[in-house]
């Protein structure tokens, strides 16, 4: 940090204050974690300088030996920790991963069938109004994902996402009653709509998903299943999700981020069956430009760290700790979107204590208790004040916490949420942002916390 504030002084400390912050609050943002100070050191390195467009011993640029090994090594190491018959390491981000996959899928299904049809190598033998008609047939293509407000993310066909705008969309949802997956009327849905791209995975839904059921629905319909596991990725890694919760057998092609519950570096991964491969492969420069090679030499320790059996102890311990988390909730009187969970994460529809998510998401940060609103199903606050908090436990179980400090934390998350009501606008009409936490409370919360 010195060094740093020998030249920005103000990001040294904005440095220091989020590592305070961090340390200083309880973390329960279902998608963030703590790297290990190995992941961190390896992002901070000189490969940041470099450029490597291309894929192993296909560069663009010369000098890229080194550049190779760590490419090769961080996807030697996702191949084996997830079983999988091929990885990409590429990918900045999780919603790159999911342009490369859709793209590839694309490429694989639409492209490829299209130039052989025409005799021609690659597109760029095309005439110009071969090429029209080859764009059209690519613009034409139909998804089917997860909803949003049912815990999809925007990438699985949101119509304000790219993913809703490059495929023709639709999405399913979850029973109102239960609020779980269901699967026949997800099966109806793809019967009808006929996707080339079903999408399953998740942001905030509490539930372990079938992608054995899911696969058997895609092949029914003739479509690609990708399975965006960004959010449960540690529980596959960590053999927590096995059999038919494991989507890395069942899917065409899996994406996923490296740095939520697989606790990496921030980044994206595509696995994929051998089928599926060689368009992926083309990520670059399909879609990507020149990788970010020290966060793919951070993603190869990652997944060093992610095949060593001490991971699943903590995936494990992950899961075990949102029971305890759920039960801790139950007990309290709070009401949880599904009636509580079997990932990481759990959903506390907060409208039971008179509250906005956006309300309770503020009085929880102000007692600091780090968390992030999110829809339920069919929200009637809509997606900016929504009706719940999403929690997730990989965090604080990297930082040791077990089952009575998970209690703990339900305790103190319904102390804040009893003791808040919701405030007024400047109008004086009821307000759907502002609010009023008891005097006292955010502090006895803090002090509880310190001395976890
Ligand atoms: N996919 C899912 C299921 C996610 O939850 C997220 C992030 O929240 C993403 C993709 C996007 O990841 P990134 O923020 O790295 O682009």
């Amino acid at each position: 940090l010195e060094v740093i504030a020998s030249v920005e002084p103000r990001i040294a400390e904005a440095t220091r204050q989020e590592l305070a912050d961090q340390r200083g609050s309880l973390k329960l943002i279902a998608s963030e974690n703590y790297a290990s100070p190995a992941v961190l050191l390896t992002m901070g390195t000189w490969f940041s300088d470099k450029y490597a467009e291309g894929t192993v011993g296909h560069r663009f640029y010369a000098g890229c030996q080194n550049v190779d090994t760590v490419e090769s090594l961080a996807a030697e190491h996702a191949r084996e920790l997830f079983g999988a018959e091929y990885a990409y390491v590429q990918p900045h981000s999780g919603i790159d991963a999911n342009l490369v996959a859709f793209w590839s899928i694309l490429a694989h299904r639409v492209e490829g069938p299209w130039l052989e049809k025409a005799e021609k190598k690659n597109v760029n033998e095309l005439t110009d109004a071969d090429w029209e008609s080859l764009r059209r047939e690519l613009g034409n293509q139909r998804l089917l994902g997860m909803s949003l407000d049912a815990g999809g993310h925007l990438t699985h066909g949101f119509r304000p996402n790219i993913s809703g705008k490059m495929f023709h969309q639709q999405q399913y949802g979850t029973d109102p009653e239960t609020g779980l997956l269901d699967y026949d009327a997800l099966r109806a849905k793809a019967r009808e709509f006929k996707p080339l791209v079903l999408v399953a995975g998740y942001s905030a839904y509490p539930r372990r998903v079938n992608f054995a059921t899911m696969r058997e629905i895609a092949d029914e319909v003739g479509a690609t299943l990708m399975v965006d596991m960004a959010h449960f990725a540690g529980l596959v890694a960590g053999k927590v999700f096995t059999g038919d919760e494991d989507p890395v057998p069942h899917a065409h092609i899996v994406t996923s981020t490296t740095h939520k519950s697989l606790r990496g570096p921030r980044g994206g991964i595509v696995l994929a069956t051998e089928e599926y491969a060689p368009s992926v492969d083309r990520g670059c420069p399909m879609v990507l430009g020149g990788p970010l090679s020290h966060v793919m030499a951070a993603k190869a320790v990652a997944f060093a760290e992610a095949r060593q059996p001490s991971f699943q102890t903590y995936a494990q311990q992950v899961a075990d700790n949102a029971q305890s988390l759920a039960e801790g909730f139950t007990k309290r009187g709070a009401t949880l979107v599904t009636g509580g969970t079997d990932n990481h994460l759990v959903l506390v529809d907060v409208s039971s204590y008179g509250l906005t998510g956006r309300q309770a998401e503020t009085a929880l940060l102000e007692a600091g208790v780090v968390t992030n609103r999110n829809s339920v199903p069919a929200d009637p606050n809509g997606a900016w004040y929504t009706s719940g908090i999403r929690l997730g436990t990989p965090a604080l179980t990297t930082r040791g916490f077990g089952h009575d400090e998970f209690d703990a934390v339900a305790e103190l998350i319904v102390q804040v949420l009893s003791n808040t009501e919701p405030g007024t606008t400047k109008a004086g009409g009821p307000s759907k942002a502002s609010y009023v936490l008891a005097e006292g409370v955010a502090q006895k919360v803090k002090d509880a916390s310190a001395e976890m």
